[in-house]
């Protein structure tokens, strides 16, 4: 039998269900587990843990598959993870499809390593730890039986996998190829997917819920969306009746595929101006130009990658909410996000209130935003919890 056995006291996050393991906290491993392998996690005294996925390379060695100790890893807990993934989630109304959706949340789901979203009838799946890596040909059978989607793809391009040992993984799984680009909507607004090539699994669905609220403020007002990717929130807030939209983006097919968008949603072009370039270095020319704006959404990339980062990250929102608030009109509007995990919820909403100040303007929250609540976060798994917004308005 292959094992894990711990530290003395490092069982207490364990029995509090929290699914990782680091390496720190084993004291010994016996059986020789290979990578990906089931172990019996053991506490110093002898009391069995559970079970889970041994990963020498990673920090986090064992991701826990379960925490009953009379379960066996195999195919069928697998499938039923999954489906209570799917049992979770609200079901998508008819009129809301062809829906983008996240059916299965990692960690948060009970299953570590694994993400599964949904872009109309095609699957998009990453398998980001070697556990994940381990069962994807059982995960991928039960999915197929479970949802019978036209087609599964794997996306497992994220640099995590390296940290686990993997290499880059993607392709067709299962079915048929998804088309170029795939068609999603979100309430009255339409977006294309591109699954092979775009972000994570090619959409930020966590962002859903936060753009049909923005886009509710939008109506005759002056909009500046930077870190536009595609348009989310841009094409939302137009659709919505935005008297203009300014897009800043670094990449310019994103800002190519965000026209496309423009145009798939039948909305003017000549109310959309796009500007490629470092929203930082953007921004700040506006600002020297005297420009500004309604409303101002940021949703900048994750700026702490780790804790060591978290410093320069801050600086980093404390800059950009500095030169939005300094580009908002009075009583305009900011949409401010972090997806930074490991930045606190209080320091982000602190860094906020200092940049208001810095820049002489009194601002008050009108609404907190979140991850959209397919992203569904275990209580057991705080960390699940990564995406917070503050909707603000500025004086
Ligand atoms: N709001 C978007 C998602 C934004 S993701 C949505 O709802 O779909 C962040 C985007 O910022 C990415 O498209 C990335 O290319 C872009 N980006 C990253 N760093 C940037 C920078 N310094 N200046 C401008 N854009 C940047």
């Amino acid at each position: 039998m292959t094992r894990v056995v711990l530290e003395r006291g490092r069982e207490r996050s364990l029995l509090r269900r929290h699914p990782w393991v680091f390496s720190g906290a084993i004291a010994d491993v016996q059986g020789g587990p290979a990578p990906g392998d089931t172990v019996e996690v053991v506490a110093a005294n002898g009391l069995v843990l559970g079970r889970g996925a041994f990963s020498p390379r990673s920090q986090i060695a064992v991701r826990m598959w379960t925490f009953d100790p009379d379960e066996a890893v195999d195919g069928a807990l697998l499938r039923s993870r999954l489906e209570r993934a799917l049992a979770t989630r609200e079901p998508v109304a008819p009129e809301d499809e062809p829906a983008g959706r996240r059916l299965v949340n990692a960690e948060s789901d009970g299953l570590p390593g694994i993400v599964v979203d949904r872009y109309g009838d095609h699957l998009v799946c990453q398998f980001l730890s070697a556990g994940a890596e381990r069962w994807k040909g059982e995960v991928v059978q039960s999915l197929e039986e479970l949802l019978s989607p036209a087609g599964i793809t794997e996306r497992s391009d994220s640099d995590v996998r390296q940290k686990e040992g993997l290499g880059p993984a993607t392709g067709l799984l299962r079915g048929t190829e998804p088309p170029e680009r795939v068609e999603i909507r979100e309430r009255e607004v339409r977006y294309l997917v591109d699954v092979r090539h775009g972000h994570k699994t090619g959409f930020y669905l966590d962002q859903r819920e936060n753009r049909a609220r923005v886009a509710s403020h939008a109506a005759g007002r002056s909009v500046l969306n930077a870190f536009a990717y595609t348009g989310g929130f841009g094409v939302a807030a137009l659709a919505a009746g935005a008297a203009s939209l300014t897009n800043v983006e670094s990449s310019a097919p994103l800002l190519a595929h965000l026209a496309d968008h423009v145009a798939l949603n039948g909305l003017d072009p000549a109310r959309v101006e796009s500007v490629e370039g470092n929203a930082f270095s953007v921004l700040r020319a506006f600002r020297a130009e005297e420009r500004r704006f309604d409303l101002v959404v940021l949703d900048p990339p994750k700026f702490a990658e780790s804790r060591s980062r978290i410093e320069a990250a801050a600086r980093g929102y404390k800059d950009v909410n500095l030169l939005a608030c300094q580009l908002l009109a009075p009583g305009g509007l900011l949409a401010t996000f972090s997806c930074s995990g490991l930045l606190p919820t209080e320091l982000f909403q602190k860094i906020v209130a200092d940049a208001a100040l810095d820049a002489g303007r009194d601002a008050r929250i009108l609404s907190r935003m979140s991850q959209a609540p397919d992203h569904v976060v275990s209580l057991a798994f705080p960390e699940g919890s990564y995406l917070k917004g503050l909707l603000c308005r500025v004086w």
